[in-house]
């Protein structure tokens, strides 16, 4: 089945799912989004795109700008970026300080929020912009030049994140964290704040499809092994503390923000993303999560 076929297909069967969970509300400018979106696009490598719903409606991106501001530093790091964070899943919720401690502030990879602070701090050394650092580089892969990140959500977010300063100040108890506390908090709300559309989104991720090269440009963005290990990591750690019932479910390297957006790959074909804001318990798009399995499942496609 084609992919549009797919998505017809999926709008006409996730009605009932849409809304189900709860919108986060942890971070207070986010509690007001309706849960009633629904949105998704497929871009596939020879640039065709499919969409359904909310498609090009821009959303808080969240925990998706781990993925990118991961790139951006496995860029200027290299190998060497493992030394300051690690690469299991956690096992624990993504906000979660209990391995901290005993692992001597390394946190277990870079899609929790210990380990995006550090992956933060990185940008804040090599950038003297690093939220628009991030942002052009948003705007480069998806080939959209209003990319923004919307202020009002991370100042909300930099008001209300006394876990994530807590767990910042810890890292740097260890000496892994570099920057001054305020400028990696800073930096990491409006990299959370930043906005985008699913097809936007899947545009941007497409690259991951393509063993790191831009497929439109053929631009090298990472290494082909560089990509390969992106991949491993999403499909390892990308859905938070459900990233094996997702790689059970729907068998794709994804990663998940709580603003109800994940992004998605297929290697060889397309880059996928889904947005749906209400929530499951571990932090994931309820609709976005059935969405994408029913994607695999009618295309019949996965990396297994
Ligand atoms: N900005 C959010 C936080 O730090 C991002 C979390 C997420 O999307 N999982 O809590």
């Amino acid at each position: 089945m084609d992919h549009q076929s797919a998505l017809n297909e999926i709008w006409q069967n996730i009605q009932p799912a849409i809304g189900r969970g709860k919108v986060a509300s942890y971070i207070p400018e986010l509690a007001s989004v309706s849960p009633n979106h629904f949105g998704m696009a497929v871009v596939g490598l020879d640039g065709r795109v499919a969409m359904v719903g909310d498609a090009c409606t821009r959303f808080s991106i969240q925990s998706i700008s781990k993925l990118f501001a991961l790139v951006m530093a496995l860029r200027s790091e290299g190998d060497s970026l493992w030394q300051r964070v690690g690469r299991e899943p956690s096992g624990t919720p993504f906000n979660s300080l209990i391995q901290l401690e005993s692992e001597q502030g390394k946190p277990r990879n870079p899609f929790i929020n210990a380990g995006a602070l550090v992956v933060t701090d990185i940008l804040c050394s090599r950038h003297l912009n690093p939220e628009m650092a991030l942002v052009e580089f948003l705007r480069k892969l998806s080939d959209e030049p209003t990319i923004e990140y919307n202020l009002a959500v991370s100042q909300s977010e930099r008001a209300t994140c006394d876990r994530n300063a807590a767990m910042a100040h810890f890292i740097r108890s260890f000496g892994n964290l570099h920057n001054p506390v305020e400028q990696v908090l800073d930096t990491y709300c409006r990299h959370c704040a930043v906005e985008m559309s699913c097809v936007e989104l899947a545009r941007a991720v497409s690259f991951l499809a393509h063993h790191g090269r831009n497929p439109w440009s053929d631009e090298v963005l990472l290494t082909q092994s560089l990509a390969k290990r992106i991949n491993a990591l999403m499909l390892t750690c990308g859905t938070y503390d459900s990233a094996g019932d997702f790689a059970f479910r729907v068998g794709l390297p994804a990663k998940s923000g709580v603003g109800g957006g994940i992004v998605a790959l297929i290697p060889n074909e397309c880059g996928i993303c889904v947005w749906s804001p209400a929530l499951e318990e571990s932090g994931n798009s309820h609709a976005g999560s059935l969405a994408l399995e029913m994607f695999t499942s009618l295309t019949g496609r996965s990396v297994f």
